[in-house]
């Protein structure tokens, strides 16, 4: 089987730390997926203009163009292919948050292998799960653009961050139905272990918040959340 087609996707890791990058090639092959790697970010966006890779594992410290760039560039082409960051210092990973670069995860460096696989399934899994919805939903006066990562209270525009968006985004692509507290940390955050449960109350309370009157989420006591249209119109 060739080293770039496998029945999970291919995944491009753009990764100049020689070492580094096989260890990654190892472990995604050995997970079932396709790999392929390149050592700088010009290189880097030119396979993910060419091989239009299922996801990109991406390496902030890059000789020229650096990891946030290549992104940004991503970006500005409105392609939205998943990007898991691979940092090595922590003002790196605030650099990737404050940017809101639309990145979906991070890793910080040293990482172990089988958690970067772990979250590149859960990258692929809530990217697949958005790709197969339309590209805006609307619940009450609330509107949810999943193309732009955009949502809408009114006309008024409302400033979510990464999870924030991921939650409301999971809650109304299912109008009606109550998800438990641990059903949404494994769908929305993507590996349980390390979320608590409040971890879903605060954010639900910063969506509320944010969003006011017109906000969908109900709250099923003792289990979970909903979102639908009658919570937002009372
Ligand atoms: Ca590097």
């Amino acid at each position: 089987m060739p080293s770039d087609a496998s029945a999970r996707g291919l995944i491009l890791v753009v990764e100049d730390d020689h070492a580094i990058a096989d260890v990654i090639r190892m472990n995604l092959a050995s997970a079932g997926y396709g790999v392929h790697i390149e050592h700088d970010g010009a290189a880097g966006l030119d396979a993910i203009r060419r091989l239009k890779p299922a996801a990109v594992i991406l390496d902030v410290g890059l000789p020229g163009l650096d990891g946030v760039e290549v992104c940004r560039l991503m970006r500005a082409n409105h392609d939205w292919t998943p990007v898991l960051f691979v940092t090595a210092r922590d003002d790196e990973v605030d650099r990737i948050v404050g940017l809101e670069l639309g990145a979906d995860d991070y890793v910080t460096k040293p990482f172990s292998p089988r958690e970067l696989v772990a979250r590149v399934g859960s990258v692929l899994r809530r990217s697949q799960g958005i790709a197969d919805a339309p590209p805006a939903l609307t619940l009450g006066s609330v509107r949810v653009d999943l193309g732009e990562r955009r949502v809408f209270a009114g006309d008024l525009e409302v400033a979510l961050t990464a999870t924030e968006f991921d939650l409301l985004a999971f809650l109304i692509r299912r109008p009606g139905r109550v998800f438990s507290r641990e059903h949404l940390i494994s769908e929305v955050w993507g590996y349980s272990a390390l979320a608590g449960n409040r971890t879903v109350d605060v954010h639900v309370a910063q969506l509320r918040a944010k969003l006011g009157a017109a906000s969908p989420i109900r709250t099923v006591r003792g289990f979970g959340y909903a979102a639908d249209e009658r919570t937002a119109a009372r």
